[in-house]
């Protein structure tokens, strides 16, 4: 509860007009999910301003607001006498007036603080520790994983005069934060969960890390406690030296005894964790049991004692308040799952330590004949140092998993090192999306293992969203609401966390799936598909399409260049690859190496393969391609004779094996039909004509994405589809059917914006002078990212989802427009340049227009600069 006159005292907060509130439910910074009677608190962040809320709030029953005043003064005079129908506390920076607040709250009702920091297992240990207490004490408990310098004091919002104890999680992703924090909450009772590998981007060492935890026990009065997990070596270290520097007047040091306990007594099951304690004082042994998973909770545990019993309850009472304790949703969380599977959902975060203990209670949690199946996302924030980790929890993951599915590019190094430690193949699988992921655990969990005995364990760190999975896999995902992580609705729209630069491309991956089975449909059970992933993959990296598409019902991929194979097999992807180009005599060797398919041409060039071949002791498959009209790449139909001696040498050189071929169509993609046809008949000619010898190559192919859609014909029993797939339409007389989904945003920010007074000029060669007083916005996208500046440029872009001119012309890296129309726009607001936002959407086929080219060139040429995420 939040009382007004205290807020005041501590904020030196002035009212905006009188109150008509004095009490508070809470804090909320989020309108979303604000409660009426709370106050709103405008905070300016990364993803946008709360002051843009302040009426949203006021509408979702908020009967008071902490806002900015230099905002409020900036407000037209008719929105400020709206928001005197409430209390609003205004303050010179809402951030530093809830952190103030926290402080003279705590002071004044003094409870006792007990702080939990460390690596990871924050939250399971401040539910444990809150939740003994509550049994006999008011007890306060900061929310979940609200932990930091904004989250804190937000969270305090809740405190009441009568609470005892107030049991806080520190965060520590910052180097200073954890300083910073204990100075505000001033704890008396401090503990640490261990020293593991988090947030290293920040403290690029262990060493480090251990020395900003450290500050939790310089923060602590000399008649406070510190307790030590004493199975964590470098928590034991960071102890000694304390105790060194400080000699007296140190606060209680006391040890968990966790080394005291005997490996035989701890027990590890569905059922919960237990263990025994040897010398309880008077009582001889005493088993305390949880039902939290995994013996990782053995510390957890043992806190929650070892603070209750301090705190003067018995032993009867914490042992029974333990009793009560299950798992938190995120942290191996059991939830029934598909082909009555048991999932140990783990998807809160990850890290080194809490992957390796997902690992072991995994391979611990399995009955014999159930097998063990681990779905791991990436770990992210590791800074330099993560290689070796990954390494480490491949070699892990041999022993104590039966299936193993990776999503996210440095999983590969995780499959790389199971495989070395003795993990087949078979048994692993790497993929782009959360679809893929738990397709392939479902089609796992059909065919293999006992029912009602097979366990999957679902985990990545909280960018990788892998809660998304776990949705997927559960038994009742109607339950997803409220036994998953991540589900609030500013949780649910954020599809992007981190780029690497303001300006990129989102590629949704889960579309390109959808379309890929959708071409399925089209074509039916009996064709192949190819799909066409030359100039990475027009534009949508040619890597996680290759990885989606092969998962979704493609067998074989088609690239431009062996170069564009070859970047395909470094990364490991096994299947066929058919270079649609020119492989000229000195790559034919390399060619052979990376087991690519050649489209062939000429007595010479097979010839020259057939001897590369030899040269290797490698065979090497072969389409040959037939130029039926496109007057590009292959032999003329015409030649029929040139084409079956070609098809027979081929056959007949060692080393060569002739598997398929093809032609390609010039207008499939119009309306009228008629060359098509003609192209078709000239094929099927050259068919008959090769069956006839019965030399006919098994895979035949014609279609590219047009042909696919609209002419059935020319299917044959493959396809090559490529724009398609991407949710692009071949043509604006072929487009996609319905249920296809474009793949592709591309998107930036706004680094500054502006106003610019009437006869100025704008960018170079002043081409631009504006008319009148402008309010303009710099973009940092140019045309070295494939902004295209001349002869036409995109025209205009989205911004809160209006249309915005570009005025001036397209620099390198940076170009201007006009949002005098637009005047909520900010500094860091989202640019759609191609996508949708809001109801508004800039399509692919409408910038082709505007640059007078087609879609196909508008994607591929968003260069590499730009970063790709998904
Ligand atoms: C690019 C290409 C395709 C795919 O064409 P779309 O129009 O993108 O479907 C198919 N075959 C060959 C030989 C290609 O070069």
């Amino acid at each position: 509860m939040i009382q007004l006159a205290y807020l005041l005292a501590a904020t030196q907060g002035r009212l905006q007009s009188p109150e008509k509130q004095t009490r508070f439910q809470g804090f909320s910074h989020d309108t979303r999910q604000i409660l009426p009677g709370e106050m709103f608190v405008a905070v300016r962040g990364e993803r946008g301003d709360g002051h843009d809320y302040l009426f949203d709030a006021i509408e979702r029953g908020a009967t008071g607001l902490l806002v900015e005043t230099r905002h409020i003064e900036s407000m037209p005079e008719a929105e400020q006498e709206r928001l005197k129908q409430i209390t609003t506390v205004m303050v010179e920076d809402t951030r530093q007036a809830l952190r103030a607040y926290a402080s003279e709250i705590l002071q004044r009702w003094q409870p006792t603080i007990i702080a939990v920091a460390g690596g990871v297992g924050k939250t399971s240990m401040k539910e444990a520790i809150a939740s003994v207490l509550s049994r006999n004490y008011a007890t306060f408990r900061s929310w979940k994983n609200y932990n930091d310098l904004l989250g804190i004091p937000l969270s305090l919002g809740r405190l009441e005069p009568q609470h005892e104890y107030a049991v806080l999680e520190l965060g520590c992703d910052h180097p200073g934060e954890l300083h910073k924090l204990c100075q505000m909450v001033k704890p008396h009772i401090g503990i640490l969960t261990n020293v593991a590998p988090v947030q290293l981007q920040y403290f690029g060492s262990l060493e480090h890390l251990a020395k900003e935890l450290s500050e939790l026990l310089y923060s602590l009065p000399p008649e406070g406690c510190f307790w030590l997990n004493d199975s964590d070596a470098r928590l034991v270290e960071i102890v000694a030296h304390y105790q060194q520097q400080r000699g007296s007047a140190v606060p209680d040091i006391r040890p968990l005894g966790i080394r005291e306990i005997n490996e035989t007594q701890i027990r590890v099951g569905w059922e919960g964790l237990s263990f025994t304690l040897e010398q309880e004082g008077e009582m001889g042994t005493l088993t305390l049991a949880s039902r939290l998973l995994g013996r990782q909770h053995i510390s957890t545990m043992l806190a929650a004692y070892r603070i209750g019993r301090a705190c003067g309850m018995s032993a009867e009472e914490v042992s029974e308040a333990l009793e009560q304790l299950g798992p938190i949703e995120g942290r191996l969380n059991p939830l029934p799952g598909v082909y009555e599977s048991r999932l140990l959902d783990d998807t809160h975060n990850a890290s080194p330590g809490s992957v390796l203990a997902g690992l072991q209670a995994l391979d611990e949690l399995t009955n014999e004949g159930g097998k063990r199946i681990a779905i791991l996302g990436e770990m992210l924030n590791l800074g330099y140092y993560q290689d070796d980790w990954y390494e480490q929890i491949g070699e892990q993951a041999a022993s104590k998993v039966d299936y193993l599915i990776l999503r996210g590019e440095r999983t590969a190094l995780i499959a790389e090192s199971a495989r070395q430690a003795g993990l087949a193949s078979e048994q692993i699988e790497l993929v782009s999306t959360h679809e893929d992921a738990a397709q392939l655990a479902r089609a796992y969990l059909e065919r293999e293992g006992e029912a009602g005995r097979n366990v999957v364990l679902l985990k990545g760190s909280e960018a990788t969203r892998m809660e998304r999975v776990t949705e997927m896999l559960m038994a009742h995902p109607e339950e997803a609401q409220e036994k998953l992580v991540r589900q609030t609705p500013g949780w649910k729209q954020i599809l992007v966390l981190q780029t690497e630069r303001p300006t990129w491309v989102e590629i949704d991956l889960s579309a390109i799936g959808n379309n890929v089975r959708k071409i399925r449909e089209i074509v039916g059970p009996g064709v192949q598909i190819l799909i066409s992933l030359k100039a990475d993959a027009y534009g949508h990296g040619a890597l996680k399409v290759a990885r989606t598409v092969l998962h979704n019902g493609a067998s074989m991929l088609g690239v431009a260049t062996l170069s564009e194979a070859a970047a395909l097999r470094e990364a490991g992807i096994d299947a066929p690859i058919l270079i649609f180009g020119y492989v000229p005599y000195w790559q034919m060797r390399e060619a052979v190496r990376l087991d690519v398919t050649i489209t062939l041409y000429s007595s010479e060039s097979a010839q020259a393969l057939a001897r590369a071949a030899q040269a290797l002791r490698q065979s090497v498959r072969v389409h040959i391609k037939v130029d039926t009209g496109m007057g590009r790449l292959g032999i003329r139909s015409e030649q029929a004779e040139e084409i079956l001696a070609l098809v027979r040498e081929a056959g007949e050189l060692e080393g060569l094996e002739v598997e398929g071929i093809y032609t390609h169509f010039a207008s499939a993609d119009a309306d009228d039909k008629t060359y098509a046809h003609t192209q078709l008949a000239r094929f099927q000619h050259i068919l008959e004509l090769l069956e006839r010898a019965e030399i006919c190559p098994p895979v035949v192919h014609a279609a590219n994405s047009a042909a696919t859609l609209s002419l059935p014909e020319a299917h044959f029993n493959m396809v090559r589809p490529g724009i398609a797939i991407y949710g692009l339409d071949p043509s604006e007389e072929v487009r996609v059917p319905d249920g296809f989904k474009a793949a592709l945003s591309f998107k930036t920010q706004i680094a500054q914006v502006k106003m610019i007074p009437a006869g100025e000029c704008i960018s170079y060669g002043c081409t631009y002078v504006t008319e009148r007083p402008t309010r303009i916005a710099v973009l940092p996208v140019g045309y070295a990212d494939g902004f295209r500046r001349a002869p036409r440029n995109w025209e205009s872009v989205l911004v809160h989802g209006q249309e915005a001119p570009l005025i001036g012309r397209i620099c390198m890296d940076q170009c201007m427009i006009d949002v005098s129309a637009i005047p909520q726009v900010r500094m860091g607001d989202e640019v759609v340049l191609i996508g949708r936002q809001g109801k508004a959407e800039l399509t692919a086929e409408e910038i082709a227009r505007r640059l007078g080219t087609i879609n196909y060139e508008v994607v591929a040429e968003i260069l590499a600069r730009v970063p790709r995420v998904n």
